[in-house]
């Protein structure tokens, strides 16, 4: 018996998943462990679909010619049933009663089912029917519109339709989608995608990851000798090295992992709410417990407490190379038993972007998607809790290292800024920690050594190099300074977040009444794309105003030295290289509506320039 029906090009007719349409589609590939082929439709969107979801083109026709010539058939018969209701009644503005229309809304899902069920071949006479985009855009989209119209009957929505030639042709389509809009949503959310090899390197490839995990941990090292420096010019290179010896002590180690497993109890604690990740390739859902803003208040009190007992906290600032490296050794060892883990892990548990089968690459992407022990999801616990609240943590023992060295009775201004910044950018974070679920970190890229190293390493030692460096180098600003400096902070945090909000909101409820007023372009996905408000003014509105409150950081520490600059630099570049990954992956998703997004909001992160 052959292991499969249909061949790589072969075009064929495919069912979109979750839903009874079938469209032309073109075979990709075949995946002979997961028994799923990987299809593309028209619009450029790739889905996995079983064999049983897939009708060759010309079984397609035979059942269409015969449905249509059996007068009493099933299609027929609920065609006409669908004319008899429709849309002369609605134009005529007759109401019926609850139970008559508990009756046509009944008669309705059935006929929307029933039709549906006859194949659709796209034929000559029928021009419109495929441009390209999946005609689901049309039921998705007015799916949207009938929720929405059901909180906000004047919602204009009618202006996006008509741009966007999206206006079902006759109004009976539309009242149909309203009758079957549940079934719609629960539909998109089983959608089905393949776990199968990642195709498309990123970060320079095979090469180019081998690299970064040396470069990367190299930088860092480097970042802070330089800081140490008198002169702290990133020319003076190489800076002198310590003796290797120094680099490591097992206390400050120990510390570490106290630390670590501290974090990992406050994780534990069965207090906060559970919710539900986003679908994974199996259409099951992962289970997160939100209680990151819970563990910042528990350490907050664990650190008071100590500090109150006189814990010498500049301890952190006297080791803080130790802390750097026992933290880059202790990921590099999570990684590792990461890789090893995954080596076990279903092939429907690994990463979308780390399954290519080359050894480092996969390492330096992470293998698998969400490894858990038992439900301790190791790289959701890392994301926010170690590192970031580690980054307030070593801010603070900064603040403290200042004043102890300089005898000062308070922090100084640059001192204070930066710390109230950067705390309130994570407490942020951790208010708003659901978020983080939808994120490219979680749904996308497996845990492996990028996530490790750059949530235990990077963020906390790279991140709080402002800190550390205005200890070694004070610097003084003026009251005007101060002010103009914390006035674009806000700036930069009022549009990261409200930009993340109304992207969250929509992406949790499109109709939520509050957001009507905003207009989206509908995609084959079921998801609209915001063309208004914040995601309207650029594609990516929350990295602007990241960008912005990057350099409203940095600026306290005046213009010596580019050295506390490093991170709006190198900001802008991960956001940047960020964004092109991003776009790239909604444009495999969203095919031709994302095309038409990109028209419509030409710029992605700064308006007028990129
Ligand atoms: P984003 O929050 O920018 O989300 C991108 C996703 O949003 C897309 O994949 C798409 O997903 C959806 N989307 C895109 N355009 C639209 C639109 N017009 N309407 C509706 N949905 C749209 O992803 P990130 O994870 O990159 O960033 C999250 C936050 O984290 C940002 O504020 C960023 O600045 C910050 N960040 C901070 C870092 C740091 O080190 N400090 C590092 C990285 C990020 P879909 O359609 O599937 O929902």
């Amino acid at each position: 018996m052959p292991s499969r029906k249909f061949a790589d090009g072969e075009v064929v007719m495919g069912r979109w998943p979750g839903s009874v349409l079938y469209y032309e589609v073109q075979v990709s590939s075949y995946d002979d462990v997961a028994h799923l082929y990987t299809v593309k439709y028209k619009d450029g969107t790739e889905l996995a679909l079983k064999e049983s979801d897939i009708r060759s083109l010309s079984s397609f026709k035979h059942r269409k010619s015969q449905s249509s010539s059996s007068s009493p058939s099933r299609r027929s018969s609920s065609r006409s049933r669908s004319r008899s209701r429709s849309p002369g009644r609605a134009a005529r503005g007759r109401r019926r009663s609850s139970s008559q229309s508990r009756e046509h809304k009944e008669d309705k899902k059935k006929t929307v089912q029933e039709t549906s069920l006859v194949p659709l071949k796209p034929s000559e006479n029928n021009t419109r029917s495929y441009n390209g985009e999946p005609e689901s855009n049309e039921r998705n989209d007015t799916s949207f519109i009938s929720l929405e119209q059901k909180f906000k009957p004047d919602l204009d929505i009618e202006r996006v339709l008509e741009q966007y030639s999206l206006r079902p042709r006759k109004e009976e389509k539309k009242r149909e989608e309203i009758y079957s809009e549940k079934k719609i949503f629960e539909t998109i959310k089983t959608i089905e995608k393949a776990p199968s090899k990642t195709k498309e390197l990123e970060f320079g490839g095979r090469i180019g990851t081998f690299m970064m995990i040396f470069f990367l941990p190299a930088t860092v090292f480097y970042l802070l000798l330089v800081c140490k420096q008198d002169d702290p010019s990133i020319l003076n290179f190489p800076p002198p090295l310590p003796a290797l010896e120094s680099l490591w002590e097992t206390r400050v180690f120990g510390v570490f992992l106290l630390w670590f497993a501290l974090q990992a109890l406050f994780y534990l604690l069965p207090i906060g709410k559970v919710v539900e990740g986003l679908p994974l390739s199996s259409g099951k859902k992962l289970q997160y417990r939100i209680n990151g803003f819970y563990a910042f208040i528990f350490t907050a009190a664990i650190i008071g407490t100590l500090l109150y007992f006189q814990l010498e906290l500049h301890y952190l600032y006297d080791h803080f190379m130790q802390f750097a490296v026992s933290a880059a050794v202790f990921s590099m060892g999570l990684s590792i038993f990461l890789y090893i883990r995954s080596l076990k892990a279903p092939e429907e548990e690994l990463a979308p972007s780390g399954n290519s089968g080359y050894l480092v690459y996969d390492f330096f992407i992470g293998h698998e998607l969400n490894p858990r022990i038992g439900s301790f999801d190791l790289k959701y616990f890392c994301e926010l809790r170690p590192g970031l609240i580690g980054w307030v943590v070593i801010n603070l023992a900064m603040l403290l290292a200042e004043m102890k060295i300089h005898n000062l009775s308070m922090p100084s201004l640059a001192m204070i800024l930066v710390n109230s910044f950067q705390l309130l950018y994570v407490v942020d974070a951790l208010w708003n920690e659901e978020a983080v679920l939808t994120t490219m970190d979680i749904t996308h890229d497996g845990f492996g050594f990028m996530l490790a190293f750059g949530d235990l390493v990077w963020v906390p030692f790279v991140y709080s190099l402002q800190a550390f460096y205005l200890v070694g180098h004070p610097t003084t600003i003026s009251w005007p300074a101060a002010v103009a400096i914390t006035i674009l902070n806000c700036i930069g945090y009022y549009i990261f977040r409200s930009a993340n909000s109304q992207k969250n909101n929509f992406r949790r409820n499109p109709a939520d009444p509050k957001l009507a007023y905003l207009k989206f372009i509908p995609t084959a996905t079921g998801k609209g794309l915001l063309v208004t408000g914040w995601w309207g003014f650029v594609r990516h509105p929350n990295y602007l105003g990241d960008i912005i409150m990057a350099l409203a950081w940095s600026l306290p520490c005046g213009f010596s030295h580019i050295l506390p600059y490093f991170y709006v630099i190198y900001f802008i570049c991960l956001l940047v290289h960020r964004e092109a990954r991003d776009e790239h992956h909604c444009k495999q998703k969203y095919g031709l509506a994302w095309e038409k997004y990109c028209q419509r909001v030409p710029y992605r992160i700064f308006p007028y320039i990129y």
